[in-house]
């Protein structure tokens, strides 16, 4: 039998696509091995979402030739999508699979097994407009799997190289979606994310204007097997009274809302190019709080965009005070060739970067603390996802609806992939809360 094993960089959508090319080679017959071990066939999947992650995306290709010489070694994703000449700049790829094409991998394996001559099968992005399909039933994460619903985005942020290596808004078929988490259902998942690059986009390349992302969700409602539906990143103008209303008469979506701010200051996000101001931001926010109870809020926000003031950082550190969103991820702006914000005036410095950081991660650590203390003496669900030591002492530790890491002092390891009801009793550390199983008291 053939061996293959994957190495998958950066996000969500490109591990859902790692996924899929895996079940299509072990259809094909080959068995999936961990990356490191000797493998006929290597694939890295590759991410450019920074200059830091082309690099390193770079140097795994290098390491899996290393460490496997006799490998046939398959490049794919953003990275590869985003270099001129691949054929120069990776001399140790066997076949080149840029975006759309990943989920030809066993065909081009085939040829390359008759000649052995290198394959370049990199097309321009920016003109397809068929959606890639891949079919999931399991994934390496086993209590929540990924599910991606389209591909590409059309909005072109002054910062993000994403459209121009992953092309425009493509949608994935309405029924490939709920067949797909029908046969995750069956393959014993309670949870799934609705992924992909810019998901409230989808429907949006599709004549029929019922195919859009609320009614995904509520197609996706009905599957049996099924409990939880959580989101992935919405965009701020997405959350619009229909929405939030639609969605809340949804029950297995949960309370969690990635909402992406980038910026607490409306000078800054006209530089972004992102569509939508702070107050719009705000009302989205306060609406999901009046339909919601206790909705947990999460955001993405970049410091040191190029141009940031001091009074513009000032803005949006108050800003981010006074929202008191559940979580933010803090991203110091990194610098991608071939994006507007690169050539920008006003490159703002490392340290004054870092500075920054820092001063808004001082605060997450403040607002996460308090939403998540908030549910101390109440009962929450747990799906339980799996068995951890946390300081010498066993516990299954899992996460609620609201996306809270809960721990519960380990007895019964079937209960792990199940939800169970349990009470927060306190913090058990700055990760997770502790909790008895109600079950158990
Ligand atoms: S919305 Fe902006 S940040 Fe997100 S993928 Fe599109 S261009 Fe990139």
């Amino acid at each position: 039998m053939n061996t293959a094993s994957f190495l998958t960089l950066g996000c969500k959508v490109n591990q859902y696509e790692s996924d899929g090319m895996a079940e299509l080679l072990k259809k094909a017959g080959y068995e999936v091995v961990p990356f490191g071990e000797a493998a006929d066939v290597t694939v890295v999947n590759t991410c450019a979402v920074t200059n830091i992650a082309s690099r390193k995306s770079r140097q795994m290709l290098n390491r899996a030739k290393k460490v496997n010489p006799d490998t046939v070694l398959v490049a794919c994703g953003c990275y590869v999508q985003s270099v001129d000449d691949v054929l120069e700049a990776m001399p140790e790829v066997d076949i080149f699979l840029g975006n759309n094409q990943k989920n030809h991998i066993v065909s081009y394996l085939e040829e390359y097994q008759k000649n052995h001559a290198k394959q370049n099968h990199i097309i321009d992005i920016n003109h397809e407009s068929a959606y890639e399909s891949f079919a999931i039933s399991n994934t390496v994460n086993n209590s929540r799997a990924y599910v991606k619903v389209q591909d590409g985005c059309n909005r072109f942020c002054t910062y993000c190289i994403i459209p121009y290596v992953r092309g425009r808004v493509r949608s994935r078929d309405i029924d490939d979606v709920a067949n797909e988490v029908k046969s995750l259902a069956a393959s014993g998942f309670k949870e799934i994310v609705v992924t992909g690059i810019h998901v409230t986009s989808y429907g949006m390349d599709i004549e029929d204007p019922d195919i859009n992302f609320t009614n995904l969700l509520v197609r996706l409602n009905e599957i049996d097997g099924i409990e939880r539906i959580r989101l992935s990143s919405l965009e701020p103008n997405s959350v619009t009274e229909e929405f939030v209303n639609t969605v809340a008469g949804l029950d297995k979506v949960c309370p969690h809302f990635h909402l992406s701010l980038q910026s607490g200051c409306d000078e800054t996000l006209k530089r972004m190019n992102r569509h939508y101001t702070t107050k719009e931001y705000r009302d989205g926010v306060e609406l999901l709080r009046r339909v919601f109870d206790k909705p947990a809020i999460t955001t993405d926000v970049i410091v040191g965009f190029p141009g940031e003031s001091e009074d513009e950082f000032r803005s949006t550190f108050d800003y981010l005070s006074d929202i008191e969103l559940y979580e933010m991820h803090i991203f110091p702006y990194s610098r991608r060739k071939g994006t507007i914000a690169d050539t920008m005036p006003d490159q703002i410095n490392g340290n004054v970067k870092h500075e920054r950081s820092e001063k808004l991660r001082r605060l997450n650590a403040m607002n996460k603390e308090r939403f998540e203390d908030s549910f101390i003496g109440s009962e929450v669900e747990v799906l339980i996802e799996e068995k951890v030591d946390i300081d010498g002492k066993c516990y299954l530790v899992g996460h609620s609806r609201r996306y809270v890491k809960v721990a519960v002092e380990a007895g019964d390891e079937t209960l792990v992939g199940r939800i169970v009801t349990v009470s927060i009793d306190r913090r058990l550390n700055s990760e997770y809360m502790l909790a008895t199983n109600d079950a158990d008291s």
